[in-house]
């Protein structure tokens, strides 16, 4: 009886509460700055081309196959202005497929990718949502201006000089 009684004082208690469940997306909660979003792709602006060599690295690895990368030869490395003999010609995401592993990022050797802050890009639509080459590198062109990104080639070259 005294549980019974516990109980009903409990729920009504509870149901004084205010609600904590947001109705998305008419009410957004506050995210963290330096959250972590969609993957894209980076701009060397030394060289004027993509980082990306298409070598489909994280195409294979990728655990839910959402990617695919043609890579071309370069022809700024037949010039001689860039050292990357290949370079990316076609590449798409199936951001409705992707599940921000970030598994992408890392195994690439070529700082060509970077997990950005862009999060809201879900459709209706199965399949509704995959980003083009021009795509990636224009929202990872902005992204990289937005968070002052620099290479982790040059992040670790930056700290030895400073040793
Ligand atoms: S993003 Fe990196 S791992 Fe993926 S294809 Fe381009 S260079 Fe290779
Ligand atoms: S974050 Fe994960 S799921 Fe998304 S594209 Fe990269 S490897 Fe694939």
């Amino acid at each position: 009886m005294l549980g019974n009684l516990k109980g009903m004082v409990m729920t009504f208690i509870t149901s004084l509460r205010t609600p904590v469940t947001a109705q998305y997306p008419d009410v957004r909660m506050p995210v963290e700055e330096r959250r972590m979003g969609f993957p894209m792709l980076l701009w060397d602006d030394n060289i004027v081309e993509p980082y990306c060599t298409g070598c489909m690295v994280c195409v294979r690895e990728c655990p839910t196959k959402c990617m695919s990368a043609t890579m071309t030869d370069n022809p700024k490395h037949a010039e001689g202005t860039s050292h990357r003999r290949k370079i990316i010609d076609v590449f798409e995401i199936n951001i409705g497929r992707c599940i921000l592993c970030g598994i992408c990022v890392d195994v690439c050797n070529f700082d060509a990718i970077e997990m950005s802050y862009e999060t809201e890009l879900s459709t209706r639509t199965r399949n509704g949502r995959r980003m083009d080459l021009g795509e990636l590198l224009e929202r990872g062109y902005n992204w990289q201006a937005q968070s002052g990104w620099i290479p982790a080639s040059q992040r670790v070259q930056n700290s030895e000089e400073q040793e």
